[in-house]
């Protein structure tokens, strides 16, 4: 990674959590009402979470979307969603695992 990255990165990250603390700041009750997010399947606060086409993102989804976007690595938000597939499933047999054994206990 060069120095370039690594800039755009940074930046990208204090505008992204920036997004949350303005959201929190207009809403309070968003730092609490969560949603399922479509990308890492984890339940997030609405605070900085954003809606792209049908998907909605976490803050931090919405970092790694928004950095793939501007590093090019996707064109969109169905590219994005198709790439980060694997992620998905693995988070998902976890959470089944997990379900498993809570079930055997
Ligand atoms: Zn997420």
């Amino acid at each position: 990674m060069n120095n370039n990255q690594q800039q755009i990165i940074e930046d990208m990250q204090a505008v992204i959590h920036q997004m949350k603390i303005d959201d929190i700041e207009e809403n309070p009750d968003s730092e609490f009402d969560l949603f399922t997010c479509s990308a890492c399947t984890k339940d997030s606060p609405l605070a900085g979470s954003i809606q792209y086409s049908k998907y909605r993102l976490c803050n931090d989804c919405v970092l790694l979307y928004e950095l793939a976007l501007k590093l090019g690595k996707v064109q969109n938000i169905e590219e994005y969603m198709s790439k980060t597939e694997d992620t998905r499933l693995e988070a998902m047999c976890d959470f089944i695992k997990h379900e498993n054994l809570k079930e055997n206990n």
